[in-house]
């Protein structure tokens, strides 16, 4: 056990159509997952921290214009993008976030600065844009963020809402987000997550992923978490914390509660899913959407990785 380490790693819950997906484009997606898996992977073999190899993992899905955080975010009903990232480290729940930032290339750095470099939690907009410079946290220009895809998904909604058509976008126009949790050789947990949030959002709408206990958590002694989907309910319902107390107060196993909670989820509207380690490194990745774009790795190197109600794929 004291050897054993695991990472999974989330690209976003929901509508996720087969019929609407290339061959192609699966295989981006497959290849997305792998690639973070991979560079989790790598810090952990090395004996690396689970913050380290989450950060390292986060980073890849950021730096991957297919999904909805850094690169390839979502726009604002305003045409503009705003972020939002976390970090948990369990050893101590030492925790940073981000929410509402435009332009540090990779949000989950900046989250990371917030953890490590201030007295701070979470910090939001101007000020968390004036922390990031002066913490030296690489920006990028505007362009670099931009992707044709979504700025379509964007006019797409706009439209529809000024003809009141009914909603029948697939999920994974309309948001998505990315994550990871891992155990590392010396029993710590973390968890980050980052996202652009949702397709059309108010300006300054925050969703579920920087609000602790709800999108993010990480605690030695029960579990790690980064969930995907509706933010509004999962922060309504507490959803991460509301595993991990399963499993502090009632004993539960992690998949017991993991699955539980994303199911009452799904019952009251909540969309979406989460990932999920225990501090024996058993992984439970449930969702009630009809796909999660996910993926797991241990310590054989051997990345698995799926996509729709299926199990996961060796790649
Ligand atoms: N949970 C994200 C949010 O509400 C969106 C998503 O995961 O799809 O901002």
């Amino acid at each position: 056990m004291p050897d054993t380490f695991a990472l999974a790693v989330h690209g976003g819950a929901g509508t996720i159509r087969r019929e609407s997906m290339t061959p192609e484009a699966e295989a981006q997606y497959h290849a997305g997952l792998r690639d973070s898996l991979n560079a989790g992977h790598a810090v952990l073999a090395g004996g690396g921290s689970a913050l380290d190899a989450v950060t390292a993992a986060v980073m890849a899905l950021e730096d991957n214009p297919l999904f909805n955080a850094g690169r390839g975010a979502v726009f604002t009903r305003a045409g503009l993008q705003e972020m939002d990232a976390a970090v948990m480290r369990g050893e101590d729940r030492g925790a940073g976030a981000v929410a509402g930032i435009m332009g540090p290339r990779n949000p989950v750095q900046a989250a990371r600065a917030v953890l490590e470099n201030s007295e701070h939690v979470l910090l939001v907009g101007e000020g968390a844009m004036e922390f990031c410079r002066a913490q030296g946290i690489t920006f990028a220009p505007a362009g670099y963020f931009y992707t044709e895809r979504r700025w379509q998904a964007l006019q797409d909604e706009l439209a529809r809402q000024a003809s009141a058509a009914p909603d029948t976008r697939s999920d994974e126009a309309k948001h998505g987000t990315v994550g990871a949790v891992a155990r590392d050789r010396h029993g710590n947990l973390a968890a980050a997550t980052s996202t652009g949030g949702m397709t059309a959002k108010l300006p300054g709408r925050v969703g579920d992923s920087p609000v602790f206990g709800a999108g993010t958590w990480a605690d030695n002694e029960t579990c790690a978490i980064s969930a995907t989907g509706h933010g509004e309910y999962f922060i309504r319902w507490a959803a991460a914390h509301d595993i991990a107390a399963r499993m502090r107060y009632r004993g539960d196993a992690l998949d017991v509660a993991a699955e539980a909670v994303v199911e009452e989820l799904g019952r009251i509207g909540g969309s979406g899913g989460l990932i999920a380690i225990d501090a024996a490194g058993r992984v439970s990745l449930p969702f009630n959407s009809q796909g999660m774009y996910r993926g797991m790795i241990a310590a054989d190197g051997v990345a698995w990785t799926g996509i729709y109600r299926q199990p996961l794929q060796q790649g």
